[in-house]
């Protein structure tokens, strides 16, 4: 009998590692009315990751066919590499990272990973090589143990706890009488916004995928807590690919490379230093910030 379930626990550990991405970036992009589209090819084989590479290849975009969202995108983010996406309100930063879970199929161009067509291989390693710290994480009304090890079923409480130091929480858990078993959510203990992202942190430690999506909150953390999330986030980006949304300048700044999409097109690309240098819309942007930035820390 045993025998017979073991197969069954695999398959729910597989549906659950899928369903948690699936609702992080479900939240992450409000897609929960969003039918999946996307089928499986019959023999599609697992994406094999090595140092996990991602390229866009012209790639084009639509939700519907009568509006072309991305027009012909290239990316080149080599393996370990962090790759800063900015551009304003609907330029379709977040439709970048959607297509890189394949939450929609491309209608020109191509995205691989490691040389790998994303539409040629299966949508579940596809989805368990991507990790993602979304603005708005989803808790649970559980404890903050539950919603950690929610990135990954089974985690032992050492793992738990590894993944909760790594994310610079596990103090915080320590310091409450009921350490791990604390009830978060509606009817328990309420996060403050850079506790729950340290909660997604966690969650993506324990999952320890290669490539890494983070959307960053625009909303106003302390400038405190937004260096000390920053902080964190480096380390955890050290070493995988990673692709950030990004909002905040410390990112932007320390990025490989920055790409500036206006409209659907990429409108500059380099790195910080680059980009000032040739006072375009980056430039722009950024003093637009740094100025923003002065006056809100001014204001603290
Ligand atoms: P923001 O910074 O405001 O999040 P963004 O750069 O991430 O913006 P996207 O969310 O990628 O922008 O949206 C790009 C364009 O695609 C927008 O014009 C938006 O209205 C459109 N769009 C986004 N999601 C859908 C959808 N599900 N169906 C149709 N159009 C959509």
């Amino acid at each position: 009998l045993a025998q017979l379930f073991r197969p069954l626990d695999l398959l729910g550990m597989v549906y659950r590692t899928l369903r948690q991405g699936a609702i992080d970036m479900r939240a992450m992009f409000d897609l929960i009315d969003t039918p999946s589209e996307v089928v499986d090819a019959p023999d599609a084989p697992a994406l094999a990751v090595s140092g996990a590479a991602i390229r866009f290849d012209h790639v084009r975009f639509g939700y519907d066919d009568d509006r072309t969202i991305l027009h012909g995108i290239d990316l080149d983010v080599p393996a370990g590499h962090t790759l800063a996406v900015v551009g304003s309100s609907g330029a379709g930063k977040s439709t970048l990272a959607r297509l890189m879970f394949r939450f929609y199929d491309i209608t020109g161009g191509r995205i691989t990973i490691d040389g790998q067509d994303i539409a040629g291989v299966t949508q579940t390693s596809l989805r368990a090589a991507i990790g993602i710290v979304p603005q708005d994480t989803v808790l649970f009304n559980d404890t903050i143990g539950y919603n950690i090890a929610y990135g990954r079923e089974g985690a032992s409480q050492a793992e738990i706890e590894a993944a909760a130091r790594g994310a610079a929480i596990h103090d915080f858990i320590a310091s409450m009488p009921h350490g791990y078993e604390t009830k978060v959510g509606e009817r328990g203990l309420k996060l403050s916004g850079g506790e729950k992202q340290r909660v997604a942190i966690a969650r993506t430690l324990l999952k320890n995928p290669p490539v890494l999506i983070l959307d960053e909150a625009t909303s106003a953390l302390d400038s405190r807590t937004e260096a000390d999330i920053q902080e964190t986030l480096t380390r955890v980006s050290a070493r995988r690919t990673t692709i950030v949304i990004a909002h905040r300048l410390s990112t932007v700044v320390d990025a490989d490379q920055i790409v500036v999409l206006e409209a659907g097109r990429v409108v500059e690309r380099g790195t910080h230093t680059d980009l000032l240098r040739r006072e375009g819309a980056y430039a722009a942007m950024w003093s637009r910030q740094a100025n923003e930035q002065e006056e809100a820390v001014a204001a603290e």
